[in-house]
């Protein structure tokens, strides 16, 4: 850390008016190259307050790395937004804390104030991308989650949050937040700090804190978000990950969510041209918190097929799946789960399987074994 800098506290805010009500937990700077967040969530703080705003429940901001923060670094030793496995939170509860890494002793701070909410709990995780990119959120699959991320005018994307280990976003989803990433632009982009502000105003309406009339600015702030993000579909869906090979290069200057279509050069890789496999938009080029991955291709998501999904969720007919399927069973376990014959796995099973949200996936043997979120 270097000389004059503030140095910022674990709570960036806190506001109730001890009324009873849902908790918005707002986590930014997860990545100490992303302050935005930051600031936006302190902003949001500071304007309720003086505005006696009449809220029912609490916003908690806290803010994530504080070493990174200080030092403008994505992280000291350890990625800090890949440290939230069930291992590894079982690990830090019986550490001792003197011999926290540095990451390790951030992570003890936060887990704390999220072990302190109780009741209904809804979650907002704030980033910014190293490319240029409109505003979207991501979240795991559940109605609940999408019933949250509906409300906020950004799309959605579905399946990413599934294919990475270890995220804040994913131990809150298994603590039963509503809970919603948002990545709001490029790091130094000065609008990233007024769509978190938006996004923030907008989620506490929608997670029912404060009524609409109670922010007067709310329209703005809606139409601010769908003019940063006019013209893209309301949710996409990840359908392919390029892993990052020897020499990767993107070319300069891409914006995420280009649309692209199938043969297209994407990227080049020592020497060699990458075609895209299929038509679809690129996203976050070389989004650095997935070291590993050089793009991905989504695919907008029909919105008939997003409520059709949600109809035979709410109806629990994925319990129907192992009757009505070859090569499908139910997986025993507290979790719900299916154990698929890998060879059974064409495209209307997949998309049957998608739409369930059974979205967690690894392979055992001949099989693919899937789970299902609760909520
Ligand atoms: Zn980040």
């Amino acid at each position: 850390m270097t000389e004059n800098q503030p140095k910022r506290s674990r709570i960036l805010g806190r506001y109730s008016q001890q009324s009873p009500g849902p908790t918005l937990l707002v986590c930014a700077g997860l990545h100490g190259n992303e302050p935005a967040g930051v600031e936006a969530a302190a902003a949001v703080c500071r304007v309720l307050a003086q505005n006696n705003a009449p809220l029912r429940g609490e916003l908690i901001c806290v803010a994530g790395n504080l070493a990174a923060l200080a030092d403008k670094k994505r992280y000291i030793a350890e990625d800090l937004n890949r440290m939230w496995t069930p291992e590894q939170i079982a690990a830090s509860r019986v550490r001792d804390p003197s011999s926290d890494s540095v990451e390790q002793r951030e992570q003890r701070e936060i887990l704390a104030v999220i072990d302190g909410i109780e009741g209904r709990r809804f979650a907002l995780d704030l980033h910014t991308t190293s490319g240029s990119t409109a505003p979207f959120a991501l979240m795991a699959d559940t109605l609940a989650n999408q019933r949250f991320a509906r409300q906020i005018p950004v799309p959605v994307v579905m399946g990413l949050e599934e294919s990475v280990n270890g995220t804040l976003l994913s131990h809150l989803s298994d603590l039963g937040f509503d809970a919603l990433v948002v990545e709001s632009g490029q790091h130094t982009a000065a609008v990233a700090d007024d769509h978190h502000q938006a996004v923030i105003w907008i989620a506490l309406v929608a997670a029912g804190l404060l009524r609409a009339e109670d922010v007067p600015a709310l329209g703005g702030l809606r139409r601010q978000l769908r003019a940063s993000t006019a013209g893209l579909p309301a949710v996409v869906e990840l359908r392919y990950i390029h892993p990052v090979g020897e020499g990767f290069k993107l070319p300069d200057g891409w914006v995420g969510f280009r649309e692209i279509k199938k043969g297209e050069v994407l990227a080049t890789e020592g020497g060699k041209s990458i075609p895209a496999l299929l038509d679809g938009r690129i996203l976050m080029p070389r989004y650095q918190s997935l070291g590993t991955d050089g793009f991905f291709v989504v695919q907008a998501v029909r919105p008939w097929k997003l409520m059709l999904g949600r109809a035979l969720r709410r109806m629990h007919l994925d319990l129907l799946l192992p009757w009505v399927w070859l090569g499908v069973s139910r997986e025993p376990g507290p979790t719900r789960g299916l154990r698929v014959r890998t060879h059974r796995i064409g495209r209307v099973l997949r998309a049957a399987l998608r739409a369930f949200g059974y979205r967690r996936r690894h392979k055992d043997g001949d099989d693919t074994v899937c789970f299902q979120r609760k909520g």
